[in-house]
C-alpha cells in the first residue's frame, strides 16, 4: 500500500489545508464520472482513502505512528472509520464503502413479455416480431446525463467522496461514521446542466421492435431468457435481461404429452373389423396410417418421430394415435338384416366380466387424461 502522503503528493509536514487542496485537485482529475478509466477509479479510491485518514487529526496521528494499534498496522486499515466499517459490513451509518462514491451507472431492470404460440409452431419452432416498451440509451447525451458540451463537476460538499463523515458519541467513545452526501446523493459529482432530452437520467422510454426466435419444443410456463435485451440502466448502465414467458394455445384436435403429440382417430366399425389404410393430415403434413384388421377401441398406434422437436437434445417425440371404434347408431332395414344374419353365423360369447387388463386402462388414461 502506497504511502498516504505520496498518494496525495504532499509533504509529511503538510497542513490540513494543503492536504485538502491536494485532494480536491486530484479528485477533479480522477473522479469516475470525469475520468472513466479503471486506472483512474483505483487511484481515486486510494486518494480518497488517504484523504480520509490524513484529514482527521486522530487518524493522522495514528498513521504517523505506524498504524492502528492491535489491528496489524497500517495494512488495509488506515483509520478508525475503516475499522468500524470492517466490523459493520462496510456500511457504517447506512452509507457506501466510505472510499468510493456511488456510480450513476446501474444495471437496467429485467423485463417480462408473454407470448402465445400455436401448437403447430411448437413442432419446429417459430419467429415472432415483437414490440416492447422499454428504456433505451438517451441519444442526446449518450448516457452521460449531461447537456451536450457539459460535464459533471465534483461535489463541493463531500469533495467527490460521496460520503459525509461525522463523529458520533457512543459507549466506545467517538466513532467516525459516514453517510451518503445529501447534495450529490452519494455520486460524488453533481450535474449542473442535465440533459434536456432525458432529464438527466441517461435513458429514455421507447418502443423497441425486435425479432425473436422461439425454439421448437417450448411449453406453457417456460421462460426464455434473452440476455441484455431488457432495459438499459440509469446513466447508460448495462442492460437487464428480457424474459419471454410462453403460452401454448389450446388445439382442438392435437394435444401434447412432453414431446409426444396425442390425437384420437375415429374408425368405423367395418374398417376396424376388416382393416384399412388411410392418410391423415397431422400438424406437419400427411401421416399414412395402417389400421389392422381386428383393431380394438383404446388401442394406440405410435407413429415414430412425428411429435415435437425436442427443446433439449436431438430428435423428435412421437405421434400417438388413440383409436376409437365407432359403432353405428342408426341402421336402415337392409343394414340391420345383414348384421342380424352376421350375428347368426358369428360365434361369440355373450357379454361377461373379462380378466382385468391393466394395459387397457393405462392406454385409456394415456389418451384421456392428457387431452
Ligand atoms: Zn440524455
Ligand atoms: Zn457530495
Amino acid at each position: 500500500m502506497a504511502d498516504h502522503y505520496e498518494v496525495l503528493g504532499v509533504e509529511k509536514t503538510a497542513t490540513t489545508d494543503e492536504i485538502k487542496k491536494a485532494y480536491r485537485k486530484l479528485a477533479r482529475e480522477l473522479h469516475p464520472d470525469v475520468n472513466p478509466t479503471p486506472d483512474a477509479s483505483e487511484r481515486f479510491k486510494d486518494v480518497t482513502h488517504a484523504y480520509d485518514v490524513l484529514s482527521d487529526a486522530t487518524q493522522r496521528q495514528q498513521y504517523d505512528q505506524g498504524g492502528s494499534q492491535g489491528f496489524g498496522g497500517a495494512q488495509g486499515f488506515g483509520g478508525f472509520s475503516d475499522i468500524f466499517e470492517t466490523f459493520f459490513g462496510g456500511n457504517a451509518g447506512g452509507g457506501g464503502s466510505g472510499a468510493a462514491p456511488r456510480s450513476r451507472k446501474e444495471r437496467g431492470g429485467d423485463a417480462l413479455l408473454r407470448v402465445e404460440v400455436e401448437l403447430d409452431e411448437v413442432v419446429f419452432g417459430t419467429k415472432r416480431e415483437m414490440e416492447i416498451n422499454t428504456a433505451v440509451l438517451c441519444e442526446t447525451c449518450d448516457g452521460s446525463c449531461c447537456a451536450p458540451g457539459t460535464r459533471p463537476v465534483v461535489c463541493d460538499i463531500c469533495h467527490g467522496s460521496g460520503q459525509i463523515q461525522r463523529a458520533v458519541r457512543s459507549l466506545l467513545g467517538n466513532i467516525m461514521t459516514s453517510s451518503p452526501c445529501g447534495t450529490c446523493r452519494g455520486f460524488g459529482t453533481v450535474i449542473p446542466n442535465p440533459c434536456p432530452t432525458c432529464a438527466g437520467q441517461g435513458r429514455v422510454r421507447a418502443t423497441r421492435k425486435m425479432k425473436v426466435d422461439i425454439p421448437a419444443g417450448v411449453d406453457t410456463g417456460l421462460r426464455l431468457q434473452l440476455q441484455g435485451q431488457g432495459e438499459v440502466g440509469p446513466a447508460g448502465g448495462p442492460n437487464g435481461d428480457l424474459f419471454l414467458e410462453i403460452k401454448v394455445r389450446h388445439h382442438d384436435i392435437f394435444s401434447r404429452n412432453g414431446d409426444d403429440i396425442l390425437a384420437t382417430v375415429e374408425v368405423p366399425m367395418v374398417d376396424a373389423i376388416l382393416g384399412t389404410k388411410v392418410t391423415l393430415t397431422s400438424l406437419d403434413g400427411d401421416v399414412p396410417l395402417d389400421i389392422k384388421a381386428g383393431t380394438q377401441s383404446a388401442e394406440v398406434i405410435t407413429v415414430k418421430d412425428r411429435g415435437i422437436t425436442k427443446l433439449r437434445g436431438t430428435g423428435r417425440g412421437d405421434l400417438k394415435i388413440g383409436i376409437q371404434v365407432v359403432t353405428p347408431t342408426k341402421l336402415n332395414g337392409k343394414e340391420r338384416e345383414i348384421v342380424e344374419n352376421f350375428g347368426k353365423v358369428y360365434s361369440a360369447p355373450p357379454p361377461y366380466f373379462a380378466q382385468f387388463q391393466q394395459g387397457l386402462f393405462a392406454k385409456l388414461r394415456d389418451r384421456f387424461l392428457n387431452v
